[in-house]
């Protein structure tokens, strides 16, 4: 690809990431939560597994997110995910994950966002990686 088709390219995923993103917080004010089921840690990774409920039909949809060296990379097994667009419930475990947007554990614990305190960060030994979800 040349660079104007790839700088077109990478608007349009912008594009796309930005309405997934748009519709997560919707999401999420109309009180949709998010349910962590399990967090690993591999090597310099964080690894997240996320359940969000469909918003048309009782399926609930698994969103594996992974968080290593700044970047962070998610997966959705619902239809949209499984072809390679980025779905909402992508963009709602990325901010439950950032404590953008309130999650809770399957042990029932609600996590509050943390909007005004969140800034990017840019590497993952920036996160303090015990207790900042306890507050
Ligand atoms: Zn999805």
């Amino acid at each position: 690809m040349d660079n104007v088709t790839t700088a077109r390219a990478s608007q349009t995923r912008q594009a796309s990431i930005d309405r997934a993103l748009g519709r997560a917080h919707q999401q999420a004010a109309a009180g949709v939560v998010p349910l962590l089921l399990a967090t690993t840690f591999t090597g310099g990774a964080i690894a997240e597994t996320w359940s969000v409920p469909s918003r048309t039909s009782d399926a609930l949809y698994r969103v594996v997110l992974t968080h290593s060296a700044g970047a962070i990379v998610t997966a959705c097994d619902c239809q949209a995910g499984r072809e390679g667009r980025v779905c909402w419930h992508r963009g709602l475990c990325r901010l439950a994950h950032e404590e953008r947007v309130a999650s809770r554990t399957a042990c029932g614990y609600r996590m509050r966002p943390k909007v005004a305190a969140v800034r990017q960060p840019r590497r993952l030994d920036q996160y303090a990686l015990t207790g900042r979800r306890s507050a």
